[in-house]
This record gives C-alpha cells, sequence and structure tokens, in this order.
C-alpha cells in the first residue's frame, strides 16, 4: 500500500526521480542522495513499511526477498571485498524517512561499533 505523504513512495511510485539500480515486482533499489561510502544504495519494499517496526507476519515475506535480492546487487556493483547492511528504527538510531529501508555500504574497510 503506497502512503501519498512518504517520501519513498513517492520515489517508487516515480514522483521524485531516483537512480534506480534494480526493481521488480516486490522491491526498488537506487542510490542514496548522500552516499556514506564509495558505494551506497538503498534497497525498499514497493509496499508502504514504516519500518523495523512495521514488519508483522503478514508482510515480512517481502523482507526474505529483500535478502536474496542484496547480494546479487551487492555483487553487480562489484562489492566482492564484502559490504554492510544497515537498518534503521527509530530516532536513536537516526532513522530519518519512515519507510523500511536497507543501507548497503561498501567499497571501503568500515569499522565497529557504529557511531
Ligand atoms: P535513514 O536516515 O532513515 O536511515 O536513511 C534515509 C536515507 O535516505 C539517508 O541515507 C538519505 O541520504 C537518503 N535519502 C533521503 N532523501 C533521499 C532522496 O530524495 N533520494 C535518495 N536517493 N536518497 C534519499
Ligand atoms: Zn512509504
Amino acid at each position: 500500500m503506497r502512503d501519498d505523504n512518504c517520501l519513498f513512495c513517492k520515489i517508487v511510485g516515480g514522483d521524485i526521480p531516483s537512480n534506480k539500480l534494480y526493481e521488480d515486482e516486490l522491491c526498488y533499489a537506487f542510490y542514496d542522495i548522500a552516499p556514506q561510502a564509495p558505494t551506497h544504495f538503498l534497497v525498499i519494499p514497493k509496499t508502504h513499511i514504516s519500518g523495523c517496526n512495521g514488519v508483522t507476519e503478514e508482510n515480512s515475506a517481502v523482507v526474505a526477498h529483500i535478502f536474496e535480492v542484496i547480494p546479487r546487487i551487492a555483487a553487480a556493483e562489484g562489492l566482492a571485498g564484502g559490504y554492510r547492511v544497515v537498518s534503521n528504527c527509530g530516532a536513536d538510531a537516526g532513522q530519518t524517512v519512515p519507510h523500511l529501508h536497507f543501507h548497503i555500504l561498501g567499497g571501503r574497510a568500515m569499522g565497529w561499533p557504529p557511531g
């Protein structure tokens, strides 16, 4: 279901332009507008889910699908050295867009723990 007030729903719908990497019936992948690593893209469900806390028994299949798609896109992007998958949930984690999304960051070594 689309939320007309949601930035990422608008990106999925093409109302806001994005640099698309991949799309299928369930998910959409595009480069982050403010990359935090040499490669930084987002994979999102096409349906509106508010974030990790919005995942339910009814809609969780799309999350499994996204995790099947991520390695394929990462390989196509040349991330043979590895990559990080991040989903910020809520204010403490720094979530700014309330539509479930997975950041894929790669192309450099990363520290742990995150700040
Ligand atoms: P969050 O902060 O919620 O974890 O991640 C939201 C991400 O969306 C941020 O990394 C931010 O740079 C990215 N972002 C915000 N607005 C846009 C946009 O209009 N286009 C694209 N491609 N990325 C966006
Ligand atoms: Zn949305």
